[in-house]
């Protein structure tokens, strides 16, 4: 009966999304997990990074399902996070726009914080959470120091473009053997579940 309930929501929520979601390309949380410890320790500096300008790089060991550093950015619609999308058309690799709901969009690019360098990969050490309509990266594997982090962008943008045109719109080059060769969201991880 309960299970009954919850496919009525979802399904209900997933058409809401549709219509509401930015049509620029925004940052997403890829999962939620279960429970994090919470550091107090400023666990990482900024270096040159090995794939993309600038990255961030835990100073000591940190233990997996560590929170290391909070995505920070002024919060906006997705209407304006639409429009300074296109203001930022060029450069499809970067975006400081983080989709935290259907509805709410971080632009770290104003009052944004450090977390804003660390880079995407498609196997990354790291995954960002949303939690009480703020997002924090975690560890999602324990990482040795001095190792760059990363996590999943997972970009969703326009519901129009198939996979293969995201694929040549948002290309990856992260190196790993996992690689999907898009930044991009794509099959079953474009549906995104705020
Ligand atoms: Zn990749």
């Amino acid at each position: 009966m309960t299970a009954k309930k919850i496919t009525k929501k979802s399904k209900k929520t997933a058409a809401k999304k549709a219509a509401l979601k930015p049509k620029t390309a925004v940052k997403t949380a890829v999962k939620k997990t279960a429970a994090k410890k919470i550091s107090t320790k400023s666990l990482w500096r900024v270096g040159k990074s090995t794939v993309h300008g600038r990255g961030i790089f835990p100073t000591a060991d940190i233990a997996r399902g560590e929170r290391i550093i909070e995505y920070k950015g002024e919060r906006i619609s997705n209407t304006e996070a639409d429009r300074r999308g296109d203001d930022a058309a060029g450069d499809a690799h970067h975006t400081f726009l983080f989709a935290i709901s259907e509805k709410v969009v971080l632009d770290a690019s104003r009052f944004g914080n450090e977390a804003r360098f660390i880079n995407h990969c498609c196997s990354p050490n790291c995954e960002a959470e949303v939690k009480r309509g703020r997002v924090y990266i975690y560890a999602k594997r324990k990482i040795p120091a001095n190792a760059e982090l990363f996590y999943d962008y997972s970009y969703v943008t326009d519901d129009s473009y198939s996979d293969a045109e995201l694929r040549r719109l948002y290309p990856c080059r992260c190196g790993s053997p996992k690689c999907r060769k898009t930044i991009a969201a794509v099959g079953k991880a474009r549906q995104q579940s705020w």
